[in-house]
């Protein structure tokens, strides 16, 4: 079967590899926003399609037997015009969405909010908020670890912030963190410079537990502000803060549009697939 899939994350490449490994004729489309994309197998087209108009188009000309949107799970603007798109045309649309985090045992102690600038608030509410004594969860045996590691960054008050919303969505948190000791990680550098007490780091995960607990130590992490994406490449981030009592702030998700199944993962979807019929030849029966 002809396959589009919407792509620009690790899920998108590994479904990529798999639909080719069983014989479908796969294009992987990348909006082309990275500079360096790891590109998955098969075809690949790079760039926006210009809207759902553009897309529309794109999907008459090339009738693909499906589209399977595998983008990031924040990337909503593509997942409602590949929504609609697909409604237009009558294409089978799936929704690839591995499972958020909002499962952890220790999200519940995080402070959920809607969106950045809700974030944002948050954020800059907790580092100026009067200090409160260190708190070190988790189980005793562990504790001279996390002792340690908080002494990395010396006994001044852990007012650091952890930013890892990517990029594109840095710009909410600039005004009301302006003054505060922000550290920035994102794969790429944003478009605009960051404001001067910020330090960006740039970083590819998947993140390794030790590697997290020694970063939020050392800088003096306070508060982490990031976004539900899921998955494991990212989550040590989480273990870490909780290994170090550190406060979370995290944004969940946009709503998936209506009109597509959502699949947890490439299995699922690739099962997906088999069970979409490719339309037959015309009937000229009289
Ligand atoms: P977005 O806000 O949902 O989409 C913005 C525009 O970018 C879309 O309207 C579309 O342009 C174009 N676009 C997005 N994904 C595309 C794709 N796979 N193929 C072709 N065009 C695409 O998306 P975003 O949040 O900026 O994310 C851009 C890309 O980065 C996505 O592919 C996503 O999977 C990946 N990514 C996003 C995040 C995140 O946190 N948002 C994290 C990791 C990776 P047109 O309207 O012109 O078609």
């Amino acid at each position: 079967m002809r396959v589009l899939v919407l792509g620009g994350t690790a899920d998108a490449r590994r479904l990529a590899a798999e639909l080719g490994a069983q014989g479908h004729d796969v294009t992987t489309s990348l909006a082309g926003a990275t500079s360096a994309p790891l590109l998955p197998p098969g075809r690949v087209r790079t760039g926006g399609f210009g809207g759902v108009a553009g897309l529309v188009a794109w999907l008459r000309a090339d009738a693909p037997d499906a589209v399977i949107d595998a983008t990031h799970p924040f990337a909503a603007r593509m997942s409602a015009h590949a929504a609609d798109a697909c409604a237009e045309t009558g294409t089978p649309l799936a929704r690839l969405s591995r499972p958020g985090w909002a499962d952890r045992p220790d999200s519940a102690g995080w402070r959920w909010v809607d969106d950045h600038d809700a974030a944002a608030r948050v954020a800059a509410g907790l580092i100026t908020a009067p200090a409160a004594p260190t708190k070190l969860h988790g189980s005793s045996a562990d504790l001279p670890a996390r002792r340690a590691a908080l002494r990395r960054g010396g006994t001044g008050r852990p007012d650091g912030v952890l930013l890892t919303v990517g990029r594109q969505s840095v710009g909410p948190y600039r005004d009301p963190l302006a003054d505060a000791r922000v550290y920035a990680r994102m794969t790429d550098a944003p478009d605009a410079p960051l404001p001067p007490g910020w330090t960006l780091l740039t970083a590819r995960g998947p993140f390794a537990l030790d590697d997290e607990v020694a970063l939020l130590g050392s800088h003096r992490i306070g508060v982490l502000v990031t976004k539900d994406s899921g998955g494991d490449a990212t989550a040590a981030k989480l273990d870490a803060a909780a290994e170090l009592g550190i406060a979370v702030v995290m944004v969940r998700r946009p709503p998936s549009p209506k009109g597509a199944a959502v699949l947890a993962d490439v299995a699922a979807a690739a099962a997906w697939l088999s069970r979409i019929r490719r339309p037959g030849p015309p009937d000229r029966r009289p």
